[in-house]
């Protein structure tokens, strides 16, 4: 529902002066490329007597195909399991003993890895669980309604009962809507009270089915494999009543649940396959990254050809990494998924900038005292989403009376073409890349362009040379 203020006066054939002063007069400091919301538009569009009607620009860039039809070609595809629960109550443990146990499928000389996600068989039947540390991919899928858990499975040590993170757990499940288990754990140990833990569930909405109730628990001991077997059992029946279904046939739609950048391979994410077949050699957009698949890696690490609905495997072969939670399609064409993947870009990087510059009446009043304000503008660029954030906030922080730092565009992954070009299109500008390196071709451009790549691997040196930077740039002192 967002639209840029040139769009608006380009829509509405007017000067763009007239749009900004009749939005200065509201009290609202608006540049061109700021984002106008529904309340803006509205009063906008009366002041000039003209009809708006919204649509969606996310349509614009949107690849991801919802329909509500049913697929005729849809067969029945395994379900996806997440599992939650209090600190220490057991999660890696229970993921590791099922695993453990479980992984089949001839992978024989194999070494397991761990990439965020694992297919096991029960009975033949297959099953995937989702293996990455704080369930990080369960929240930011949820952010993007991209939610691919079919069942939440609840730890709780039995010995210890409902804590805080559990509550939250019970919240997050009930609002995501997903069937749950109850999986009652470190039953092994003497002090294993699993009806003082039903109690305490069923008092918080999650009643036991042996009480009448509607949710199963399941006794378990990660330690011994205890009730493993029971716990797939029971994810097999609840899967069933889902009637879970997908289309191998269709062209692939999968989720990161994982991402990084690796020495050797480049950008890699770990994705489970939602529909569709996702093959070595498609053309994929992900987000604002796309790229061809040039391998799929299992987690055995075996190279496969392909990856069908709800199973997982790593790719490589993105320009970029991508965010977990972003959905992966396959295009028709290299071209298709540049093009979506730009918009993307495009789109994110003036939602960056519409933030940066976004002002009201009273920051105005500041501004204008602190007429003589210059800036420092930076793109950074870091290999993990951690470094990123402590960077960004550290940059935001660094700024004296005189001169402020913008960090007006930042990502994770290596420095691309994009990147060199925001740059080079900014005045004051510097690009930053830490644990990332500019490719050969992105370096030619930044020299054609003038552009100052600096990149670091230690994060205090990156910050001494921008306080430096910083104090270079202050306006001389009588
Ligand atoms: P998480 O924080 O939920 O991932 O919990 P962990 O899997 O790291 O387990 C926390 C601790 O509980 C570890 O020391 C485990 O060895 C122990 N633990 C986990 N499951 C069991 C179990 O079934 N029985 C016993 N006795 N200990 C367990």
């Amino acid at each position: 529902e967002d639209i840029r203020v040139y769009e608006f006066a380009e829509k509405l054939k007017r000067p763009m002066s007239d749009i900004i002063k009749v939005l200065f007069d509201l009290g609202m400091m608006m540049t061109k490329n700021d984002f106008l919301g529904a309340d803006e538009i509205e009063i906008l569009s009366e002041e000039f007597g003209v009809e708006v009607t919204i649509v969606d620009p996310k349509d614009e860039f949107n690849y991801v195909q919802e329909t509500d039809e049913e697929d005729p070609n849809a067969v029945e595809r395994p379900p996806i399991i997440t599992i939650m629960g209090h600190v220490d109550h057991g999660k890696t443990s229970l993921l590791d003993s099922i695993r453990k146990a479980k992984v089949t499928e001839g992978e024989a000389g194999g070494i397991t890895q761990h990439i965020g996600a694992y297919t096991i068989e029960q009975k033949g039947k297959a099953i995937t669980f989702i293996d990455t540390p704080g369930h990080a991919a369960f929240s930011s899928m949820r952010q993007r309604g991209t939610d691919i858990t079919d069942i939440v499975i609840i730890v709780v040590a039995a010995d210890d009962g409902v804590k805080p993170q559990t509550l939250e757990v019970i919240k997050i499940a009930k609002d995501s809507g997903v069937p749950i288990i109850v999986a009652l754990n470190k039953m092994d140990k003497e002090t294993a009270n699993p009806d003082l833990v039903k109690g305490q569930m069923a008092e918080h909405g999650i009643s036991p089915v042996d009480w009448g109730g509607d949710v199963e628990f399941v006794p378990v001991s990660a330690k011994t494999g205890m009730g493993i077997d029971d716990l797939l059992e029971n994810i097999l029946l609840t899967a069933e009543v889902l009637e879970l279904k997908a289309n191998p046939d269709a062209p692939a739609k999968a989720a990161v649940v994982e991402s990084s950048l690796e020495k050797g391979r480049g950008p890699v994410a770990t994705v489970i396959v939602q529909n569709g077949t996702l093959k070595v050699g498609n053309n994929v957009v992900c987000g604002s990254s796309y790229g061809r698949v040039k391998a799929l890696v299992n987690e055995n690490g075996k190279q496969i050809k392909e990856v069908g609905p709800s199973h997982t495997a790593v790719v490589v072969g993105l320009n970029e990494v991508p965010a977990a939670g972003e959905i992966m399609m396959a295009m028709n064409s290299d071209k298709e998924a540049k093009e979506y993947a730009h918009k993307r870009y495009e789109y994110e990087r003036n939602k960056e900038l519409s933030k940066s510059t976004k002002s009201t009446l009273e920051d105005m009043t500041s501004m204008i005292a602190e007429g003589k304000l210059k800036s420092l503008k930076v793109v950074l660029k870091t290999d993990v989403h951690g470094s990123l954030e402590a960077i960004r906030s550290s940059l935001t922080e660094l700024r004296n009376d005189e001169v402020k730092i913008d960090v007006i565009s930042s990502g994770v992954g290596g420095i691309t073409e994009s990147d060199v070009e925001l740059v080079s299109n900014s005045e004051n500008c510097v690009l930053l890349g830490f644990n990332v390196r500019p490719t050969g071709s992105v370096k030619a451009l930044a020299k054609q362009r003038n552009v100052d790549i600096r990149t670091y691997s230690i994060i205090y040196q990156l910050l001494d040379d921008m306080t430096g930077m910083l104090t270079g740039m202050m306006a001389p002192k009588f």
